[in-house]
């Protein structure tokens, strides 16, 4: 059974960074204001998320790390959304059965935490009492340590790690409100530092540079027809090109971040014929629909999305995209 635990595990959690976005989503989740990353050799060796939410009680110790099991019963009205059935609850089990992860917590009240370590969904001891500020610290540590084959595709840390960063960077141009940190263990300077904000052009600019924000303009669309497509688009698109590598999209569809490649296309295509010299623009989006309109229809791991009236939507944010930038370059 074990081995087949493990096999789902390592389907859940694909890489380092998979891992972080579970822990990162959870500590947003707990309502936390400050959340930070430590990794290292790119999250193979550790990682380590902390928050300052409402942390975990003393009696979901033991279940903590159960499949299935979670706290989150409210939202399964809006399991077709976004989430996937088989992967609620599913998270920090998974990571038990190919890493060892270490919890401590302490909630509202309490006068010292809780630390406990779990294998294969298990708790490995009782929760030992100890010396906690507020919020919640998980560790996983030598992710993959049974599964060599995993491990060797995971060579290159550095390539990790920046799939880390840029994941962290986008958590903290959407969620402005909660402060980022994203390190190396034991490393003086943050690759990822932002402190919470009331502007979305601040946290942008903090994360991407003056030279991206410096560019930026707001964006807006919507339609509420329900008999073509109900959505509402906020946005910031960039008017010029600027020293990247490639293309950065960042995506937020109901506060979930995820990638939508048609939607992606769709605004490189705007972006050739409009600016031909910007190849490379910097696109911040965030899209509210109905829950019942978003579906994930590859693979629980994927964020790839699809939505209900695509071609809809599409059509109207790429029209909103073409008349902003013609006017601005006029
Ligand atoms: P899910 O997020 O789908 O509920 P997870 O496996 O990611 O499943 O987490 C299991 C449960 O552990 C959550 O429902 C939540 O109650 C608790 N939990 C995990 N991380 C934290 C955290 N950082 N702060 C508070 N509670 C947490
Ligand atoms: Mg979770």
């Amino acid at each position: 059974e074990s081995v087949v635990n493990r096999i789902a595990a390592g389907e859940v959690i694909q890489r380092p960074v998979s891992a972080i976005k579970e822990l990162v989503e959870n500590s947003i989740d707990a309502k936390s204001s400050s959340i930070s990353v430590a990794i290292k050799d790119g999250g193979l060796k550790l990682i380590q998320v902390s928050d300052d939410g409402h942390g975990i009680r003393y009696e979901d110790l033991p279940i903590l790390c159960e499949r299935h099991t979670t706290s989150k019963l409210s939202a399964f009205e809006d399991l077709r959304c976004i989430k996937s059935m088989g992967f609620r609850g599913e998270a920090l089990a998974s990571m038990t059965y190919v890493g060892h992860v270490t919890v401590t917590t302490i909630t509202e009240g309490e006068l010292h935490g809780y630390r406990v370590s779990y294998r294969d969904g298990v708790m490995e001891h009782e929760p030992k009492a100890c010396a906690a500020v507020k919020g919640t610290q998980i560790m996983v540590e030598n992710l993959f340590y049974n599964m060599a084959a995993r491990r060797k595709t995971l060579q290159n840390s550095a390539d990790d790690y920046s799939k880390i960063v840029d994941l962290m960077s986008r958590f903290a141009v959407h969620h402005i409100n909660i402060s980022f940190s994203c390190r190396k263990h034991g490393a003086m300077r943050a690759d990822v530092h932002t402190t919470a904000t009331s502007s979305r052009l601040d946290a942008i600019r903090s994360v991407y540079g003056v030279s991206v924000a410096r560019n930026l303009m707001e964006i807006e669309a919507s339609d509420n027809d329900p008999s073509s497509s109900l959505f509402e688009m906020k946005g910031f698109i960039s008017n010029a090109d600027y020293a990247a590598k490639k293309i950065t999209m960042v995506l937020f569809i109901n506060d979930r971040l995820v990638e939508c490649s048609a939607l992606k296309r769709a605004i490189e295509i705007v972006y050739a014929a409009t600016l031909p010299k910007a190849s490379k623009p910097f696109v911040y989006m965030t899209i509210a629909l109905p829950s019942e309109n978003v579906d994930v229809n590859v693979h629980p791991t994927k964020r790839e999305v699809s939505l209900l009236n695509q071609e809809v939507i599409i059509e109207k944010i790429q029209s909103v995209i073409e008349s902003r930038l013609r006017s601005s370059n006029d």
